[in-house]
């Protein structure tokens, strides 16, 4: 971090805001390369918006194929129209398969990937068996045919596709035109480099809208799961990533507990009302920072409502959410907080604690049931004096 005078100085060069153009950007790149670093949460909208592209454009190519059929029958010869004829009712059947098996995985992440996959590979794989099985003297007569490489290489560009994942992709394309270039005697003359010259451009295109495409989506999620003062994950992200541990438990059968603090700064409306509403702000967002510190990656933090926050401590017994809420409660207590004028400002919480496992280990707690216990427990510390955890 440079510091005032070097701040002001990049400031009025111009520097800083290059630099984080520069950041920004590498930053964005990086989200969009691979799906490594996106949150669970992410991955099933990202699922759910590819999931819809693929039936609809298994659907398109579905519709079109008959056309596509009567082509075949008007320009090429007898003789080689059963193998395309076989063929083309094999991709058909197939773009049906890859929609009804999309359509039946809302759920399963993988599932919709393979369905992407099969939706790229079908006409992929039509048009290299057909130039594999036609003999060489009547692949002029292929018509539309030579278009199956650039049709997909456009198509990518409908999709969310990480740039990895489009690369690959296209690799396969290039190497698609490169065997079709062999088989029709076009390979490295100057019409085949032509060709292979257009795909790879409009493979950049599609990487490129891949790119934009994946990025605002990342966007759009990030506003509308994550508080917007503070930083953490809002309440509809919480209790959406609360019902997603339910749906898992419920699926594998197997249990997944956790423990809910919910926490409240104490007397909060003394901050705003001494202070100012900028202080409290500020404060909101130290107590954020705060929590945020004393939890390990995996659990996570949400801001519930004006000054409220639950965590979320996966696999957490009860006991070991005490150890957290206290170790909280403390590092609030003792956090040296400012307003504007450096004076200090006195910051306490109450916290409640509450575990998925309830009353017995075998019997699972609704996460319903779990929040209203830890906001039950938060009333009881408040009751019993304020700057204190209440736990069963
Ligand atoms: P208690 O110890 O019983 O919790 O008392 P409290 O004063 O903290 O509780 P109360 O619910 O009466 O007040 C909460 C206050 O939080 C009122 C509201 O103006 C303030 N608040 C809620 N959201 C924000 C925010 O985003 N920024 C600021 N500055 N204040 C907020
Ligand atoms: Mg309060
Ligand atoms: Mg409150």
């Amino acid at each position: 971090m440079p510091d005032l005078e070097e701040r002001r100085k990049a400031l009025s060069t111009g520097k800083l805001a290059e630099t984080s153009w520069v950041r920004n950007t590498l930053s964005a790149f990086n989200d969009t390369l691979t799906a490594r670093d996106h949150s669970r949460d992410f991955v099933y909208a990202h699922g759910h918006y590819l999931r819809s592209r693929v039936m609809a454009v298994a659907l398109i190519f579905l519709i079109l194929s008959p056309l596509w059929l009567m082509i075949d029958i008007i320009m090429l010869p007898q003789s080689v129209q059963r193998y395309t004829l076989a063929g083309r009712f094999v991709m058909m059947f197939g773009f049906a398969a890859v929609y009804w098996w999309a359509r039946r995985s809302e759920e399963n992440i993988n599932r919709i990937r393979f369905s992407a996959g099969a939706l790229f590979s079908l006409p992929a794989l039509f048009y290299a068996l057909v130039l594999y099985v036609l003999p060489s003297e009547a692949n002029h007569a292929l018509v539309g045919y030579g278009f199956i490489p650039f049709l997909l290489a456009a198509v990518l560009s409908v999709f969310p596709f990480t740039l990895l994942e489009s690369f690959m992709a296209g690799l396969l394309l290039l190497a698609l035109l490169a065997f079709a270039q062999l088989v029709n005697g076009s390979w490295l003359s100057p019409a085949g480099l032509e060709a292979q010259w257009l795909l790879a451009t409009l493979l950049v295109v599609s990487l490129t809208a891949n790119h934009f495409q994946l990025s605002l989506l990342l966007r759009l999620y990030r506003q509308a799961t994550h508080d917007a003062l503070t930083g953490l994950l809002n309440r509809g992200a919480l209790e959406r990533r609360l019902a997603e541990i339910e749906r898992e438990e419920s699926r594998t059968g197997k249990s997944a507990p956790y423990a809910l603090l919910m926490l409240d700064i104490d007397h909060f409306k003394r901050v705003n009302d001494t202070h100012g509403h900028s202080v409290g702000d500020k404060v909101l967002r130290e107590f954020a920072r705060l929590i945020a510190q004393q939890v390990r990656t995996g659990d996570f933090v949400a801001r519930f409502g004006g000054e409220e926050f639950v965590v979320v401590l996966q696999g957490a017994s009860e006991e070991d959410a005490t150890c957290v809420a206290e170790r909280i409660r403390l590092a609030v207590e003792n956090a040296a907080l400012l307003n504007h004028d450096g004076k200090p400002v006195p910051v306490t919480t109450s916290i409640g604690v509450a575990c998925s496992t309830g009353i017995s280990v075998e019997e699972s707690l609704g996460s319903e049931d779990a929040l209203k216990i830890a906001d039950e427990r938060l009333y009881h510390a408040k009751e019993g004096g304020r700057n204190r955890v209440c736990y069963a």
